[in-house]
Order: C-alpha cells, then structure tokens, then sequence
C-alpha cells in the first residue's frame, strides 16, 4: 500500500528543539493529536506504535463499533485493539 517512513532523515534536524516544530504546520505528516477537523468520515487512521489501521468502513470488532462509523465517532475511551495506544497516537492516512 503506503511506503513507510521507518526512519525518517528529517527528524534528526529537530532534536536540538527537543519540542516539535511549530508554525510548520502541514509538515508533520498527518498526526492526528486529537484534531477532529482534519477527519473525513471515511479517514483510516494508523497507529503509529503498532500500524493497526482503523478503517470506519469496517468498524472495530474488538471494540464493538459498527462499520461506517468515522474515527472522530469512536467512544473517548477507544484504544489501539492491538497494542493500547491512545487515540491521539493515530494519525491520518492520506491516500
Ligand atoms: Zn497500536
């Protein structure tokens, strides 16, 4: 699918800030950090621990949500089903 920055030539730049780089701001490639506004309805998210992708068309099993329900719908409580990541650590898939 997606080619994968494993690791990213890029990051090595910004250490020195030890903070993320401000102003920048489509530059940090899709990471979600709780911004619903840049969610579609259809918007697959990537856990960025474990690259578990929720994918709103099929909902999540171990979640029980129903498919067709958008990423910015899921219960506040809703984790990565496998490796317990938060929600914020999602970030968008641009495709
Ligand atoms: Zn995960």
């Amino acid at each position: 699918m997606t080619s994968k920055n494993t690791n990213e030539p890029l990051s090595k730049g910004y250490r020195e800030n030890d903070t993320k780089p401000t102003g920048s701001s489509k530059r940090f490639e899709g990471s979600y950090l709780g911004d619903n506004s840049q969610l579609s309805n259809q918007t697959k998210m990537e856990c960025k621990i474990c690259w578990h992708v929720y994918n709103p068309e099929l909902g999540d099993d171990y979640w029980q949500v129903e498919p067709n329900t958008p990423f910015r719908d899921l219960p506040p409580e809703w984790s990565c089903p496998v490796c317990d990541g938060a929600k914020d650590q999602f970030m968008v898939i641009q495709d």
